[in-house]
């Protein structure tokens, strides 16, 4: 808002006209009713000369559960997915960003570390995926309600591009979602939690634990080997008494990995002294891993007896399942399709 303030103000025009449209084009998903705004002659064509938005749908599935995933071409040609997901209520939806072009971090059953980092994505890059989903709820009559930066790519390596991102898409005076809404995830990039809680952005943050065992979270992923579980767990108790927003554990469950019942049972020693969510994810396959090991996703009884050992214990936690199964839902399987 303020570089856009100056920019107007630099034109000779008001800082107010800043500010209205704006708002108007946060609310109406990327474009603008100029003739409703009563702007100054010559207004329009100097803000269009700065091209509103520079990524175009490169392909779009539908799955019948609802997800929506496109496959966006940004300015030079690179592709980024993004999702749209249902939500419980019917009336609203729920919108998945990603951060980077690729990934660095290796994570050994993810898609899109198959093909390694590409670039960074410009915090506009990561607010126009939030336009296009806008659109796709606003077309089935659903509200785009909540956000999470959980697609491609690790948010926290691109904390330059992701905190003015959030602050846009999260900014009330924009009439946008509002910051409580929007969750950031890592795989547990120590420093990076902490400079995230000191951005002063209150977003929810997201940890992929994925295992309870250092042994297992390095097999999984590369980053363990430098931050372990006590370290990254330690990093998100200070994220929660920064901001005071409680810390979302992500675990995918791997079968004969790290869905066994004393994997639970460690798992909730873990977490039975911390106000902490968790949330069991059913790994969606996309055949073998950087190591060449094919992932499975548990049969429906593990996830039931590794709940009940979480419950037994007081342990907060939901099962989602997987979305998109009819469509390339995992994580960067789209584009890794696409891009071949
Ligand atoms: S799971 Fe996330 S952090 Fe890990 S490689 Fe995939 S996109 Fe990157």
């Amino acid at each position: 808002m303020p570089e856009f303030e100056q920019l107007v103000a630099s034109w000779g025009h008001p800082t107010v006209h800043a500010r209205r449209l704006l708002r108007r084009y946060y609310m109406g998903s990327g474009e603008v009713a100029w003739e409703r705004l009563g702007l100054p002659k010559g207004f329009r064509q100097r803000v269009e000369a700065l091209g509103l938005m520079s990524s175009t749908v490169a392909a779009r599935q539908e799955d019948p559960d609802g997800t929506v995933k496109l496959l966006l071409r940004l300015a030079d040609g690179q592709m980024v997915e993004t999702v749209l997901m249902a939500d419980r209520r019917a009336d609203r939806a729920a919108g998945c960003l990603s951060t980077q072009v690729g990934c660095a971090m290796g994570c050994d059953f993810c898609a899109t570390a198959q093909g390694g980092l590409v670039r960074s994505l410009s915090a506009g890059e990561i607010v126009e995926q939030f336009f296009h989903l806008r659109r796709e709820a606003m077309r089935v009559g659903k509200e785009l309600r909540t956000i999470v930066m959980m697609g491609m790519g690790e948010p926290l390596q691109n904390l330059g591009a992701v905190v003015p991102a959030a602050h846009r898409i999260g900014w009330g005076e924009l009439g946008a979602v509002g910051f409580a809404q929007i969750t950031v995830s890592t795989v547990g990039l120590v420093p990076k939690i902490d400079e995230l809680a000191a951005s002063g952005v209150p977003v929810a943050l997201a940890l992929s634990l994925h295992a309870p065992d250092d042994a297992t979270r390095q097999r999984l992923l590369p980053t363990a080997r430098r931050y372990g579980v006590e370290e990254v767990l330690a990093a998100a108790d200070r994220y929660q008494e920064t901001t005071g927003r409680i810390v979302n554990i992500q675990y995918c469950l791997l079968r004969g990995v790290n869905d066994s019942p004393e994997q639970a049972r460690q798992l909730a020693a873990l977490l039975e002294q911390r106000r902490m969510h968790l949330n069991l994810l059913a790994y969606n396959p996309t055949g073998p891993g950087l190591s060449g090991m094919a992932y499975e996703p548990p049969p429906r009884e593990t996830v039931g007896v590794f709940l009940d050992e979480l419950h037994a214990r007081g342990i907060v936690a939901h099962f989602r399942r997987p979305r998109g199964a009819a469509i390339d839902g995992a994580c960067g399987q789209l584009r890794a399709r696409v891009c071949r």
